[in-house]
């Protein structure tokens, strides 16, 4: 039985080393140079290759994960789990460390992962071409496919497409894999980049622009709030960056209309202590200007903001500060709200939200549409948080094919 994989990334090298394990004559086509250039640069080139709250917190993770089929995640994930992870990962040597429930490399070096994968690989006689680009693929007869590449055409009985996405395609996922899979007949859901960068027309973001802060951020739609969470945010001069904002671009989705943010800046005082806090400070501090008054209290840049939208002048002496305009800058303080314009583009996304319907495959990841084809990695329209759960899909779901 010989085995050809297209892509030789996450999903792919572990695809090909379940594949080989069962004694496949099993092949890689990568157009790269090299296979995994991905995932060099996850996890800030640490590679958070896991999450261990899938072990215990399935149902909570899915919840409010605007991911097209739950079911169908949840079934990968039984199949092939956290605790077979570790088990893979600790077979090809590899040792790692918890940061909470993240996976990381003990090396706290991605290319360590890269590594036991390619060496797993070429133990078990993976052959791994490179340089090679897969440009189209033609069934041959009942089963078995010829695969046209600029290196030749090749031939095999079981073919596996692990192409990844459009995300980061300086990577090597340019998207190339939907079109093959289409013209095999398949259909590919409205692909759109996720865990990006949230972009927002808003003027005054210019005067917050490389400001961090811990909030607590909540989507909503139409005045609807659909998904909170707490982390650090980044302002930046065209929107929001940081992970939770990069987590709230992959529910963008669920939005119909008129998306905006709301962040709290002060998520561990409620309103009225921080009116309190707010009152005392005027009194403590009469004769300080309103900028000095709240120093200490804020980051500097989000301080100006906020009096400048609350419409007190930097250089009121506290005492005249109106008690209205005041409480206006606490309401601002813990809802500063921000519209939504859009996301960055697939150039700065983590991940694609959208691909292969699940329906359209069987439970080992067979297409139901063409016999012998099978699908792993981000090409499926499956996707996750930030927090290693994306990797942790490549992985589960490259065992199960290559098991297959
Ligand atoms: C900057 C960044 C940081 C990230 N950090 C994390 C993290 O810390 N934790 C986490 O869980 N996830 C992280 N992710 C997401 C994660 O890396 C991906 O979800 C995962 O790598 C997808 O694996 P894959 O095998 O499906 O695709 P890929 O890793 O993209 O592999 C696809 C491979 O197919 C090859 N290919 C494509 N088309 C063809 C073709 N026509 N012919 C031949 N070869 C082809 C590509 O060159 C590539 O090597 C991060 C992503 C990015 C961009």
């Amino acid at each position: 039985m010989k085995t050809v994989i297209i892509g030789g990334g996450a999903s792919g090298m572990t695809a090909a080393i379940f594949s080989a394990k069962k004694g496949d004559e099993t092949v890689i086509l990568e157009h790269n140079d090299r296979p995994g250039k991905k995932i060099l640069s996850t996890g800030n080139g640490r590679c958070n290759l896991s999450n261990k709250s899938l072990k215990t917190d399935i149902d909570s993770h899915f919840a409010d994960l605007g991911c097209s089929d739950r079911v169908f995640y949840k079934n990968v994930i039984d199949r092939f789990g956290i605790d077979d992870t570790m088990n893979f990962f600790e077979e090809l040597g590899l040792m790692m460390k918890d940061r909470g429930n993240l996976v990381y490399p003990l090396s706290d070096q991605a290319s360590s992962v890269l590594d036991v994968l390619r060496f797993a690989a070429d133990e078990r006689g993976v052959k791994i071409i490179t340089s090679c680009n897969v440009s189209a693929i033609q069934r041959a007869g009942n089963h078995g496919f010829d695969i046209e590449t600029d290196k030749g055409r090749f031939s095999c009985d079981k073919l596996i497409i692990a192409t990844g996405s459009k995300a980061a395609p300086s990577t090597g996922s340019d998207g190339s894999g939907y079109v093959l899979a289409t013209a095999l007949g398949h259909t590919i859901n409205d692909v759109r980049p996720g865990l990006v960068q949230l972009r927002s027309g808003e003027a005054w973001l210019k005067s917050v622009a490389g400001v961090r802060s811990s909030v607590k951020l909540t989507l909503s739609d139409a005045g609807k709030s659909i998904y909170s969470e707490s982390g650090e945010l980044q302002f930046t001069d065209y929107g929001l960056s940081g992970i939770v904002a990069m987590d709230i671009s992959n529910r963008l989705t669920l939005c119909h209309d008129n998306a905006s943010v709301h962040i709290d800046l002060m998520p561990d005082m409620d309103s009225d202590l921080l009116k309190d806090a707010l009152d005392r400070r005027r009194s403590v501090f009469p004769d300080r200007k309103a900028s000095d008054m709240i120093s200490g209290m804020l980051n500097k840049k989000l301080g100006l903001m906020l009096l400048k939208r609350s419409g007190i002048k930097q250089d009121t002496l506290s005492k005249d500060i109106p008690q209205n305009a005041l409480y206006r800058m606490a309401d601002i303080i813990k809802d500063l709200s921000v519209r939504i314009d859009g996301t960055n583009g697939f150039r700065e996304a983590q991940i694609c939200l959208g691909g292969i319907p699940c329906g359209e495959l069987t439970d080992d990841l067979e297409s139901r549409i063409v016999p012998h084809l099978y699908f792993c990695g981000e090409i499926l329209d499956l996707h996750g948080d930030c927090g290693g759960y994306n990797l942790q899909l490549a992985w589960s779901t490259g065992a199960i094919a290559g098991k297959a």
